[in-house]
């Protein structure tokens, strides 16, 4: 089985994703000695080097042998990790800020300022489990993007969906039966019902900073008054969103679809992923083949099931029903090979603990290093960034994770953030649990 690792690399890269930013390293830094798993799914590297100048790597690759660590780079830091494992910094492709599972009817009684501080912690505890890149698919607004550029805030470099769209009635009108709104805090009406509403949103979105366009094209899971089986947004509103973005900056369409029929129009319209994809059934799945489509099963909110009593009946019930079904659907798709993209829902599910979703890829079938590749490369071209992170090569992004086991052997321990020994993020040393790594000039960018 498995291509899912064996995208070609010729495709990749087209234009002009938003590059966002991250407060940079200062210097030059040399890591020696680890194992390196460089996210691009080749031979893992068992004695490696990789240097690092500012923001970049500069060289990846099997320690270079000369006298003195620093020779022809005298001013640099070397940082010894023998024994240890350099990966890429993560991606999750599919998280919420604005939602805190555990906290959901006191998040919408909150003062605004209060939630915004809230945000503010669940990016960092995000980061600290080792992901360095996130894509918000609903709740936010581009103030937390610029928050973080801005260094006010320090969390993963960040794609935003604002809002995602839905018609009337759909997965994300959150108006009750009387008509009147429940206050969900979000920066905008994401309800489309005519091909001007999509027109129109779409170009809304874009001028609020949307990079990514999420639409919901079935019901849900977590939703009381529709199913994953309801269809949503149509097929041919899916083609006339993509169709927008594709005059402007072709943002990404993310389709949250979670039934049969709701998937294939998401596919059938042009979506660059499906989110969740749960029931997909056979044909589902020669699409996205075809198609080259992304799935993001996001496993770690779909596998986790509640017990009775800590959730309305509605939701155990449909908790207990879906969870059976992706367990069971999402495992083909993997094993057919659909490229897959890590993504947790992530306040769906608890914030912090991301890397659970490659366990979990592992438990439904991904080999331990497709779900690394999944987790980064195949993430970042997803998010159209893959010039710039997903991999360790030199010119990309210093966005890198140490741990001290080896996640070929074993992908568990990854689960636990607390075994995210270290965190680079374009170069600046934003976690270091063992102070592995010296004082300045490594940390030098850390203001607070
Ligand atoms: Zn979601």
């Amino acid at each position: 089985m498995k291509h899912a690792t064996g995208h070609d690399d010729s495709e990749s890269s087209r234009a002009s994703a938003y590059l966002p930013t991250t407060p940079e390293g200062v210097g030059r830094l040399i890591l020696r000695g680890a194992r390196l798993i460089d996210g691009t799914g080749g031979e893992v590297v068992l004695d490696s080097e990789i240097e690092v100048d500012g923001a970049r790597i500069v060289y990846a690759g099997p320690a270079r042998r000369r006298a003195e660590p620093t020779d022809g780079v005298p001013d640099a830091t070397v940082v010894d990790l023998t024994g240890k494992t350099i990966l890429p910094g993560f991606i999750d492709a599919h998280v919420h800020l604005g939602l805190a599972v555990e906290d959901q009817p006191a998040e919408a009684a909150r003062f605004e300022s209060e939630r915004v501080f809230r945000m503010g912690v669940r990016a960092n505890q995000t980061l600290m489990a080792g992901v360095t890149t996130v894509r918000d698919l609903g709740g936010i607004d581009r103030g937390v993007r610029d928050a973080v550029e801005a260094d006010l805030i320090r969390g993963p470099r960040m794609h935003i969906a604002v809002v995602p769209l839905s018609p009337t009635g759909g997965h994300t009108d959150f108006t009750l039966p009387n008509g009147r709104p429940v206050p969900m805090g979000l920066p905008m009406d994401p309800i489309i019902d005519t091909d001007d509403d999509v027109k129109r949103m779409v170009r809304l979105l874009i001028r609020g900073g949307a990079d990514v366009i999420k639409v919901c094209t079935t019901g849900g899971v977590s939703s009381p008054t529709d199913t994953p089986d309801d269809i949503g947004v149509p097929e041919e509103h899916v083609r006339l969103i993509v169709a927008e973005t594709a005059k402007r900056s072709r943002q990404p369409v993310a389709a949250h679809a979670q039934g049969t029929e709701g998937i294939k129009a998401a596919v059938r319209g042009g979506a660059a992923s499906v989110e969740h994809g749960y029931g997909i059934d056979d044909e589902g799945i020669d699409l996205m083949l075809e198609h080259g489509t992304f799935l993001v099963p996001t496993l770690s909110s779909a596998l986790r099931v509640p017990g009775p009593r800590d959730v309305p009946a509605y939701l155990y019930e449909k908790k207990v029903k879906w969870s059976a079904i992706a367990r069971e659907r999402v495992a083909a798709a993997l094993d057919a090979g659909v490229r897959t993209a890590l993504g947790t829902d992530a306040g769906v599910c608890p914030h912090g603990q991301n890397l659970r979703e490659p366990v979990h890829a592992v438990e439904l079938g991904l080999s331990p290093m497709e779900a690394i590749v999944a987790g980064t490369r195949n993430a970042a071209e997803l998010l159209r960034l893959d010039a710039d992170i997903g991999t360790l090569r030199s010119g990309r992004l210093a966005d890198i994770i140490v741990v001290d086991f080896d996640p070929i052997a074993d992908i568990t321990p990854l689960a636990d953030p607390d075994n995210v020994k270290a965190v680079l993020q374009g170069g600046a040393l934003v976690k270091d649990r063992e102070a592995w790594f010296p004082d300045p000039p490594a940390r030098a960018q850390i203001s607070y």
